[in-house]
């Protein structure tokens, strides 16, 4: 089984060299990572004022990082509630942020149709089966709580919920209109094509080694000076100096079958490409893929002592026969299906779990991320709000409550390792006793107050 993501199938795995810094130079904004982040603020930056000189430096290959990796998922989702906003900003700024994200999907669908980018985006919104009594319980709730929002979420009963997923153990499902499936490579290695048309500079197999006020210094010993350096490095802004309890790099692993036939397809659904999962506490991920494949992801791997990130971690031979196991549960109608690829990558979380996006006014540093999971969309709001920041602007974007949050630090270690591994453990415990009890149990609860979710 190759052990390279299904997305990289037909793409550049390696940098082109040709692109890499070779001297020092200068930008008015420099950009560090390649990742659907930085290409986004390169993106909008270039749109609004063409006359900008934008520089992206990439240690791989753009798409190396999770944006190449990840389940293609382009959704309104938030790794912190609606209900946790408000009680620190107030409910409009919850109501906005919600807005904002739902308008996020619709704008990375509408960019890419203008810009010509074939990433097979598709709203077909979201499915979240319950498929069992614990779980349809959650489900309702989550529906509830979606009303309050206008989050979108809808309770769905077993027959339609089966329609649109003819899964095993189907009680019930939410719902959710505010979400596309794209092919994540696809989508970034478009975004890097559109950047390059607009004259936006790409140096890919250049690491950056520090970042500071106006300038940054390349592992190959070279400096950039800019007015404004951006940091969009994700989990990887563990890894640079100063930065290690930053952001936890935490890994998320994926398993994908060969391309079913029509008729298999006709039997499980999935027509209007909905992306897919269970309430269950373990997070999974699915998608119908643009070659008819099946897409499948979760949590689960271990976090690495010390925020290390390494390519050996991508592969975890039990978290991938669990997704495989999972996935042919759910779909018994896969029975003598193949499963072609198996990959992972990491993802970035704060202490609190909050993504941010800012740019701090005397230093002219800025960054976004720690979106956890939910980085396909929010990374668009994010280039669009770095895009409005960069240029001075006071807008509706530059107003919302993620701009300028700060996290507090990770603890040191062991206390981190032992933290982040306690949390994994516990979602698979909580959902090992869901399923023996048939009813949430303490470890469910344990969770919740651990996450905050
Ligand atoms: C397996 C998996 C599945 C996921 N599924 C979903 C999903 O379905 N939906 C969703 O919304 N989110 C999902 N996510 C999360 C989502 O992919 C990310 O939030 C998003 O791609 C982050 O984009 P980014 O540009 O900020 O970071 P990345 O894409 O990680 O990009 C960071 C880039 O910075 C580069 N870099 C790092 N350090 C340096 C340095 N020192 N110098 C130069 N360059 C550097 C890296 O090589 C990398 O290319 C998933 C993540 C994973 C790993």
């Amino acid at each position: 089984m190759p052990p390279r993501p299904l997305w990289w199938e037909g793409a550049r795995t390696v940098a082109d060299q040709g692109s890499s810094l070779a001297g020092d130079t200068a930008a008015d904004v420099v950009i560090v990572g390649g990742g659907y982040t930085g290409l986004w603020t390169a993106y909008y930056l270039l749109r609004e004022d063409p006359s900008l000189d934008v520089l992206v430096l990439e240690a791989e290959h753009v798409g190396f990082g999770a944006s190449g990796r990840n389940g293609g998922w382009v959704s309104a989702l938030w790794p912190v509630g609606p209900e946790t906003v408000a009680r620190v900003h107030g409910p409009d700024a919850a109501r906005a942020m919600v807005s904002a994200l739902q308008e996020t999907v619709v704008e990375v669908g509408e960019v890419a149709r203008a810009e010509g980018i074939d990433c097979g985006f598709e709203q077909g919104g979201t499915v979240v089966l319950a498929r069992s009594r614990a779980q349809a319980t959650r489900a309702r709730a989550a529906a509830e709580a979606g009303q309050q929002w206008g989050d979108g979420t809808l309770w769905l009963d077993a027959a339609e919920a089966r329609e649109r997923l003819a899964a095993s153990d189907v009680h019930g499902g939410t719902w959710n209109p505010h979400c596309a499936r794209v092919h994540p490579r696809r989508l970034v290695d478009g975004l890097a094509a559109v950047v390059r048309r607009r004259r936006g500079r790409i140096a890919e197999g250049t690491r950056v080694h520090s970042v500071g006020p106006g300038s940054v210094h390349t592992a190959g010993g070279h400096r950039v000076t800019a007015r404004h350096v951006i940091r969009a490095t994700e989990a990887w802004t563990a890894t640079l100096p100063g930065r290690r309890r930053a952001v936890a790099p935490v890994y998320s692993l994926m398993v994908a079958t060969e391309p079913l036939t029509p008729a298999q397809w006709d039997g499980i659904g999935l027509a209007a490409r909905e992306v897919f999962a269970d309430h269950r506490h373990v997070i999974t991920y699915g998608q119908r893929t643009v070659d008819d494949r099946i897409a499948f992801g979760g949590r689960g791997a271990p976090y690495h002592w010390g925020s290390r990130i390494r390519p050996e971690f991508d592969r975890e031979q039990r978290v991938f026969a669990d997704l495989r196991a999972t996935l042919r549960q759910m779909l018994p109608q896969l029975e003598g299906v193949a499963f072609t690829h198996a990959w992972g990558g990491p993802l970035g979380i704060a202490r609190d779990w909050h993504p941010s996006v800012g740019l701090d006014p005397e230093t002219r540093l800025g960054w976004a991320g720690g979106y956890v999971g939910d980085g396909v969309a929010a990374s668009n709001l994010a280039g669009r709000t770095l895009a409005d920041l960069v240029r001075g602007g006071d807008t509706a974007l530059t107003r919302l409550p993620w701009v300028g949050h700060r996290s507090r630090a990770w603890e040191p270690e062991p206390l981190r390792w032992l933290g982040v591994n306690a949390g994994l453990r516990l979602a698979e415990a909580a959902d090992r006793e869901e399923a023996r009890t048939g009813r949430p149990g303490v470890q469910a609860r344990l969770l919740t107050a651990l996450t905050g979710h």
